[in-house]
């Protein structure tokens, strides 16, 4: 067997992607490492939604290319995901020893994509089509990273424009995977032994709207999912707030493997930095969709993001997004200063970009209103009994720890000297620290 190391950089979809990747490589006799020296194939699957992570991509190349010219003359450098999907054929110059460039819309061409470099030929796939990958690579299987939870996409790619984001870009035009492929991805999990599934995309309540043949939303999809037999759980990020129906929320609610959790990205308090963001709804239509699913979900967790020092933002527009956090009880928020990305609208709004210290001085406030709103919401489980499906079992500083998640997407810690992983325990809440919860097995 050959070796083949892949740092994954990114979302979960760039994850998801990774899981994929392996997948046909195992077909080549390729088998994963962990150990970047002793790889024969070497990729970096990107992420250009900052640009650290994306100077990081090519930071992790350079070293790669060293070797390859100093140490291992036959490895192999692969430059994927979504810096590779804005870039093409640039990389080349930038980094000669790149066996090949391939983006996001291709990685279904990574097998044929082998048999060329092998052949000493340098490739780059790059090409936008308004294909799924289900659609020419049915055939490959998935080698998902060993765990309880199984990252399944459901769509791909983004029809919004947000005038920060990058992801139409590199991800291309919303496109919904056929339903009897997800649900037999999920089936075939399920079987594997995984406990969630985890349903992806990057607008995962639009699913469906692109099908000309059917009417099949992400409702329909839920259900379907929840009849399918076993004890497991279902998870679905991330959402857009106007785009959450209440027939989703119904069904949300009346699927009992459907958990209480709603991940749904704000980015502003602010109206008028909502707008120029191109976000499609104002602050109060967004306090509407919270307080409905508030209403109709007990004890759910709403989680968000925000960007600190949006162009143009002013300190009073800031403040809104403070109090929104406050307002809504926001339990949990992942938080970013904005970067500039190419291509993207604001990036050319150069004369409202807010200077580096005020974006960093706001990112922080952000951040510390955050903690407390976490703590908070932490708190308000003390004393109760929750079901939690344990992930992780370690030692840390002489005490054995088994760690996990309840179905609101709470974090759990439990001394046991018992291993529980894959297991749903019963579990009674002691303590609340900023970031987790503390539980007894009950
Ligand atoms: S909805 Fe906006 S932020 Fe989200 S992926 Fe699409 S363009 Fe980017």
């Amino acid at each position: 067997m050959k070796k083949v190391y892949i740092d994954t950089m990114g979302c979960q979809m760039n994850k998801s992607d990774t899981e994929r990747m392996l997948g046909m490589l195992s077909h080549f006799d390729y088998e994963e490492t962990k150990i970047p020296e002793e790889a024969d194939l070497l990729m970096v699957n990107t992420c250009s939604i900052r640009q650290l992570s994306e100077d990081k991509s090519f930071s992790a190349v350079g070293t790669w290319g060293k070797w390859k010219k100093e140490l291992k003359k036959n490895i192999k450098i692969g430059f994927c995901g979504c810096v590779a999907q804005q870039k093409a054929e640039e990389i080349f110059k930038r980094a000669p020893y790149v066996d090949f460039v391939l983006g996001t819309h291709k990685i279904y061409a990574l097998p044929e994509i082998i048999k060329r470099i092998n052949n000493g030929e340098k490739v780059c796939e790059c090409a936008e089509t308004n294909k799924t990958e289900d659609d020419l690579a049915k055939n490959y299987e998935i080698e998902r990273v060993k765990g309880v939870n199984a990252w399944i996409p459901i769509t791909e790619g983004c029809n919004n424009f947000c005038t920060y984001c990058i992801v139409p870009y590199t991800r291309g035009r919303e496109r919904s995977r056929q339903p009897e492929l997800i649900i037999k991805e999920a089936k075939d999990a399920l079987l594997s032994g995984y406990k969630e599934i985890t349903l992806l995309g990057q607008n995962v309540d639009s699913y469906g709207k692109d099908f000309k043949d059917k009417n099949y939303r992400l409702a329909q999809l839920l259900r379907d999912l929840n009849a399918l037999e076993g004890n497991f759980r279902i998870r679905f990020v991330t959402s857009y707030p106007t785009d959450i129906t209440d027939e989703l929320i119904k069904t949300a609610v009346e699927s009992d493997k459907v958990c209480e959790y709603f991940h749904i990205p704000m980015q502003s308090g602010s109206t008028p930095v909502l707008k120029a963001m191109n976000r499609r709804y104002t602050r109060e239509e967004y306090a509407k969709i919270v307080r409905k699913i508030r209403d109709m979900v007990p004890d759910v967790t709403i989680t968000s993001d925000f960007i600190a020092g949006f162009p143009g933002e002013t300190e009073e527009q800031f403040r809104e997004t403070l109090t929104a956090i406050d307002e809504f009880e926001l339990d949990y928020c992942n938080v970013a200063a904005y970067s500039p990305r190419e291509k993207t609208v604001a990036a050319k709004w150069v004369d409202k970009f807010i200077p580096e210290d005020v974006k960093d001085e706001r990112f922080q406030r952000l951040n510390k209103k955050i903690q407390e709103n976490c703590l908070k919401s932490n708190k308000k489980y003390v004393g109760h009994e929750m079901e939690v499906l344990i992930e992780n079992f370690y030692e840390h500083k002489g005490k054995m720890i088994n760690t996990g998640k309840t179905r609101n997407f709470k974090t759990v810690h439990i001394e046991s000297d018992m291993d529980l992983t894959g297991q749903f325990v019963n579990v009674k809440i002691t303590e609340a620290k900023t970031w987790y919860l503390k539980g007894i097995q009950s």
